[in-house]
């Protein structure tokens, strides 16, 4: 696992908008891809590990058109690959082709992140995506609310206070947002932090200097003070949470974003954080677990990392206009040569490649070639 400076210098590494591709252009781009890489046509299962969404659905029929055949379901909700399908899936293909992604939704008409229209529902509301995310979030989010309103800042003559919950203070407890008070309040000679007052429901302390530095340009108020509110900054606390550290078990998802939940609460689009962040925790496991499954011996593999951004659907639009954004590679030859390509190396190696593959099937006209073949009648 990551510590919270490894983490945030992950999240700072992750580049976005630069490096996004529309998927009918990033498809036979890896397509093309695969087959640079010795993949041969018509030898290539193409395996998914994405959400159950119905939006992720466009994605894999693009896959299903440029690779010939329907991806192998590689993937639990949230976007986790199932790494026990690795042996099965093996014996699917000659030459095996990966992808993960996690997913976020996108309203164009209002900039949002998170949601998603939905076209079906009865007036085609907007609801969380990815919805799994989004619920997993909803915890978090409150927490980190609660702390903001209920720590105050204030200034009395030129002495800097901090007003702190006692709820927030009580650092024994198994669940909940922790604050790292050694970084937020003025410690006594056994480093303790030292309360200079006891209010009923809260303790005075005076801000450690680190604080004060952070909060530089703060517009300090006297009397009652106001609520740190925004100031609040991932470095100054944690989440401590009961969950299940099974892996690929009912909470996977949360154990994959825990220690960088205080990045995702007090970013600007939480979804899109998380989203983010699951998708460089889940290709960091995954990519681990494929270099060391033997069912992929003296296979080629090709494994992908990346976000889905679901474009909301416009009226007339059958399908989200989805945006891939790579994130990372692993690619062996079969041949014991394997590399990681990290989002520059793959983002260039898919744009050297061309947007046409002469291999992608017409998928109407398979469907109709399947409707005329004469029938088989099974022997019951
Ligand atoms: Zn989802």
């Amino acid at each position: 696992m990551y510590g919270t400076g490894l983490i945030s210098n992950l999240l700072g590494a992750f580049h976005m908008a630069e490096v996004s591709m529309r998927y009918s252009r990033f498809v036979p781009r890896v397509y093309n891809l695969a087959r640079s890489l010795d993949f041969e046509q018509g030898k290539i299962t193409p395996s998914r590990a994405f959400c159950s969404d119905e939006s992720q659905g466009y994605p894999i029929i693009l896959i299903a058109k440029h690779f010939g055949t329907f991806p192998f379901n590689h993937g639990l909700v949230g976007g986790i690959v199932a790494t026990d399908r690795h042996g099965p899936y093996a014996q699917h293909g000659k030459d095996l082709f990966i992808i993960q992604a996690s997913h976020v939704g996108f309203d164009p008409e209002t900039q949002r992140f998170g949601v998603y229209r939905r076209l079906q529902t009865e007036n085609q509301r907007e609801t969380s995506n990815c919805g799994k995310i989004c619920g997993a979030l909803d915890w978090y989010l409150h927490e980190y609310e609660f702390a903001r309103n209920n720590i105050y800042l204030y200034k009395e003559e030129n002495e800097y206070k901090v007003v702190i919950d006692n709820q927030l203070l009580h650092l024994e407890r198994e669940q909940g947002l922790l604050l790292k008070l050694d970084r937020f309040v003025q410690l006594d000679a056994q480093g303790a932090p030292a309360p200079e007052q006891s209010l009923s429901t809260s303790k005075v302390f005076s801000v450690s200097p680190a604080l004060h530095e952070h909060l530089k340009g703060y517009n300090w108020e006297s009397g009652r003070g106001a609520p740190i509110g925004q100031h609040l900054h991932p470095d100054l606390f944690f989440f401590r949470r009961n969950i299940s550290h099974h892996s690929e078990g009912r909470d996977h998802l949360e154990k994959n974003l825990i220690n960088v939940m205080p990045y995702v609460v007090t970013s600007d689009w939480p979804a899109l954080t998380a989203a983010q962040a699951n998708t460089q925790v889940e290709f960091d496991r995954a990519f681990r677990t494929i270099v060391q499954e033997p069912a992929y011996k003296g296979k080629k593999v090709l494994f992908l990392s990346g976000l889905n951004v679901d474009i909301s659907p416009q009226d007339g639009q059958l399908f989200p206009l989805t945006k891939f954004i790579p994130w990372a590679a692993y690619v062996q030859d079969g041949q014991g040569n394997q590399e990681t390509w990290d989002q520059a190396e793959l983002f260039n190696r898919l744009k050297q490649q061309s947007t046409d593959n002469p291999d992608q099937v017409d998928l109407e006209k398979a469907i109709e070639t399947m409707e005329r073949a004469e029938e088989i009648r099974l022997p019951f």
